[in-house]
């Protein structure tokens, strides 16, 4: 049985992270968040962890070769996965081209990207909540939340042309209650 490898995407505020945490229980899969592994090394005051928390409390993207790096060294250490679901990643092409390399030379291609679809007012609405009790310097003020969605707009949203293009790409209705939206991507994986 070959790796159950997906990309979930969408804007900032989707619901990636909670629909995730669905997902890796159902199918038992390694979850791969860039932001989570960011943070952690914020956490940590690595050297990394500080040049990303200035770009990512503005709300900007972290420099290409860090996050892929970061993906690499993840992926290296979790042979035994039965696949991976990868959150927040990739958010350029750059990034998809080098996910598809390490995944393709170990004949472990992407099966699917579902992309969680909800309008820009809800995400906002979504994140200024979050923002009261995730004390995330990004999620507590509109201006930064929108400059994420805009470089998710400008940057990130192009992806689901470079996965429609392998036939991988799956829309999903991103707004409804958590059970509904997990019922949805399980008929999107199949
Ligand atoms: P959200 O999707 O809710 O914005 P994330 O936790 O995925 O939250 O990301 C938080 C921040 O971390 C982003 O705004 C960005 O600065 C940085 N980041 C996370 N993943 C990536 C990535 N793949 N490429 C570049 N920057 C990233």
């Amino acid at each position: 049985m070959s790796k159950l490898n997906l990309v979930l995407f969408g804007p900032p505020g989707a619901g990636k992270g909670t629909q995730s945490a669905f997902l890796i229980e159902r199918y038992g899969l390694v979850h791969l968040s860039t932001g989570d592994l960011l943070r952690a090394e914020i956490k940590a005051e690595t050297e990394l962890g500080l040049t990303a928390k200035e770009l990512m409390d503005r709300g900007d993207l972290v420099p290409d070769s860090v996050v892929i790096g970061m993906i690499r060294n993840k992926i290296d250490a979790h042979h035994e996965a039965k696949g991976f679901i990868f959150d927040g990643f990739p958010r350029t092409e750059a990034q998809a081209q080098a996910l598809d390399e390490m995944l393709n030379s170990k004949s472990e291609p992407i099966r699917a990207m579902l992309a969680l679809e909800v309008p820009e007012q809800e995400l906002v609405k979504r994140l200024l909540g979050r923002g009261a009790t995730s004390g995330r310097a990004d999620d507590s003020n509109e201006s930064i939340i929108r400059n994420r969605i805009r470089e998710y707009e400008s940057k990130t949203a192009p992806l689901k042309h470079y996965y429609s293009a392998q036939g991988k790409f799956k829309g999903i209705d991103g707004v409804g209650t958590l059970p509904e939206i997990t019922e949805r991507l399980v008929k999107a994986i199949g």
